[in-house]
């Protein structure tokens, strides 16, 4: 075990430490909505984005989700939504994989009418918080058009909060967002052949 650290170094740290906390606060005076981008080829980026659906939810927020993902699976956390937050606004890409349906136009299609959801949302001033989650592939297939997701995102209410999630994220989202976060592959279960779990992975 390494040894307990010195109390009085320890005291003058802890104190060097909240000074400095205090002054990070004192400069954070903006209030407004943030965009938030979480990608990276690690587990944990769906996750995260629920991490702040329930949040919100737990001060009341108004919150709407978006899943450009292909998987006809329901999830727990739809699951759960569906059965004690029927008021959150929930919409599901849900077209089966893109290797299964081999077919980008209908892809597209199933992306547009996602999409259009994602917009009256982001022009709804009613909206807390977003969560749109997966939407980079639709990006990185040129299943949408980056530039216009770019615009509503930028022109969506002061107040709103957006979460976009997905690997790859692209140069452009990352240089709207207000936070980044990248979450790195150490390892993942699954490469050890150990199967995806009901309540972790789905
Ligand atoms: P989660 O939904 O668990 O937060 P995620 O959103 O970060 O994961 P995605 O890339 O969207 O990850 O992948 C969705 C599914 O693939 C999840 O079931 C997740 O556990 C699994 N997964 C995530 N990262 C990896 C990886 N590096 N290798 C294998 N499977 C992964
Ligand atoms: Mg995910």
């Amino acid at each position: 075990m390494k040894p307990r650290p010195d109390p009085e170094k320890f005291a003058k740290a802890m104190v060097k430490q909240k000074a400095a906390v205090t002054r990070s606060l004192a400069r954070a005076t903006t209030e407004q909505g943030v965009l938030i981008l979480l990608t990276g080829d690690g587990k944990g980026k769906t996750t995260s984005g629920f991490g702040m659906v329930f949040r919100a939810l737990g001060y009341g927020q108004k919150v709407g989700v978006v899943q450009f993902i292909k998987g006809t699976q329901k999830s727990g956390e739809e699951l759960l939504l569906a059965s004690h937050y029927p008021e959150v606004e929930f919409h599901q890409m849900a077209t089966g994989f893109t290797w299964d349906t081999q077919n980008h136009a209908a892809d597209s299609a199933a992306a547009e009418r996602s999409w259009a959801h994602a917009e009256k949302m982001l022009q709804d001033p009613g909206f807390d918080l977003i969560l749109l989650d997966e939407l980079t592939y639709m990006i990185a297939h040129r299943n949408l058009d980056e530039d216009r997701i770019i615009d509503c995102l930028q022109n969506r209410p002061a107040h709103q909060s957006v979460i976009v999630t997905g690997r790859g994220g692209g140069a452009a989202l990352r240089r709207v967002a207000d936070t980044v976060s990248e979450v790195k592959n150490i390892k993942h279960a699954f490469d050890a052949g150990i199967k995806a779990r009901q309540g972790v992975d789905y």
